[in-house]
């Protein structure tokens, strides 16, 4: 048993590739092409020296002395955050424009939603000389601005989406449809290990390097390769999935997934769409859906907007199901205090996706020994604003936990 992708493209009751007829014909040759470039010699050799050269791999594992004395155990952070363009995101956008220079696409379209894969494709398009056009509605386009204007700069065009609630869902119809008017030239980046397949198993095998270069960095600072604990935050689940990747069928691992509570998973303003999704379809994928009665796809909510999304990867959605990932909700607040706790132990400010998984930390019982290597997917940069949005004050003294 493997809680990888099978040849159907499924991960257990979750996966397959959905979606209009138009696009059988891409989705197939993507299909058929995926695995033998990505395992090809002169692929492995481009995406190898770009991660290095270019984004600046491998990253960090950190052994953080204090947040350690904190909880009591022993805990690495992954810094993918060190990584260029300040996220993990490069690591798949790099792999797939390289993809699609070997299917000889000359045209790269995204959705976005934070804008912050966004900005990992038009970098990544800017690098390579091709054209980039990247829908997002334009309720993120307004409260997204800077992330817009890096694209611009970049060279992309961003187009704002008015169809729906004018965010990332409606971003992502508007891909779909792009991609069925012109499925001969272009390739469709998708930035998180959903969409149908083969997507969810490419973005997971790019995001490897991940728990490939984990491995090497605890043998050589632990003396073992496996730790007790992974944990890290899920959106979509690219993060999550490259840091489990080649742990996932090791039951020595204890496997740790925060996703955005929001307010509260009661409240209805949140994004845990594993604590409360039922099975449906969305972005041409069979997972777990944030829906209405009638099926209908719930705007989600969090503070982070890198894990507002209504979906779930189904290789996540399968995780849960079979009990194989503890999966957790962390809510705004407790993010916001665990990014508090780790630039003040640590000197560390933590995305706010990120925080997410920090915010775990205290909802697991851990011992004394225990290893643990927590991914931190991304720089708070981006969050300053909202992070002052809170009384920095209540952090001031270290047992305060008021907001
Ligand atoms: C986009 C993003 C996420 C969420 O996406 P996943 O595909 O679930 O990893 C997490 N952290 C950061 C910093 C992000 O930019």
């Amino acid at each position: 048993m493997t809680f990888l992708v099978d040849n159907q493209g499924y991960y257990g009751e979750f996966g397959g590739a959905y979606i209009p007829e138009i696009l059988h014909r891409c989705v197939k040759e993507l299909q058929d092409t995926y695995l033998d470039v990505l395992q090809s010699e002169s692929f492995r050799r481009q995406y190898d020296q770009l991660l290095r050269d270019y984004v600046g791999r491998p990253s960090p594992l950190y052994l953080a002395h204090r947040l350690s004395q904190q909880y009591g155990c022993k805990i690495y952070l992954k810094r993918e955050d060190l990584n260029h363009t300040g996220a993990h995101k490069i690591n798949n956008t790099i792999g797939q424009i390289l993809l699609a220079r070997h299917m000889g696409k000359k045209r790269i379209i995204a959705e976005t939603g934070a804008g912050q894969h966004g900005v990992a494709t038009a970098t990544v398009c800017a690098l390579m000389n091709m054209e980039c056009i990247v829908y997002m509605g334009k309720t993120d386009v307004e409260r997204q601005r800077v992330n817009v204007e890096k694209m611009k700069m970049l060279g992309a065009t961003v187009v704002p989406v008015t169809s729906g609630n004018m965010t990332l869902k409606d971003a992502t119809n508007e891909a779909i449809r792009d991609w069925c008017c012109h499925p001969q030239n272009t390739y469709y980046i998708i930035g998180s290990t959903v969409g149908p397949h083969p997507y969810p198993d490419m973005v997971a095998r790019l995001q490897s390097v991940i728990s490939e270069e984990i491995r090497k960095q605890l043998l050589e600072q632990e003396g073992r390769d496996y730790p007790d604990y992974l944990i890290a935050c899920v959106g979509g689940g690219s993060n999550a999935a490259g840091t489990i990747y080649h742990y996932v069928d090791d039951r020595r691992v204890q496997i740790v997934l925060a996703e955005a509570g929001g307010k509260g998973v009661e409240t209805g303003m949140t994004a845990a769409t594993i604590a409360l999704g039922q099975l449906g379809i969305i972005h041409g994928a069979r997972t777990y859906v944030i829906q209405d009665e009638d099926g209908q796809i719930q705007e989600p909510y969090s503070i982070s907007a890198g894990l507002d999304y209504p979906g779930i990867g189904p290789m996540h959605a399968n995780l849960a199901k079979q009990k194989r990932a503890l999966v957790l909700a962390v809510n705004d607040d407790e993010a916001i205090r665990a990014a508090y706790q780790l630039t003040r132990l640590e000197g560390i400010i933590p995305a706010l996706e990120s925080a997410h998984a920090l915010g775990a930390l205290e909802k697991v019982n851990f011992r004394p020994d225990d290893v643990v290597v927590l991914t931190v997917s991304g720089r708070g940069d981006k969050d300053i604003e909202t992070y002052l949005k809170y009384n920095t004050s209540s952090f001031n003294t270290s047992n305060t936990t008021a907001l």
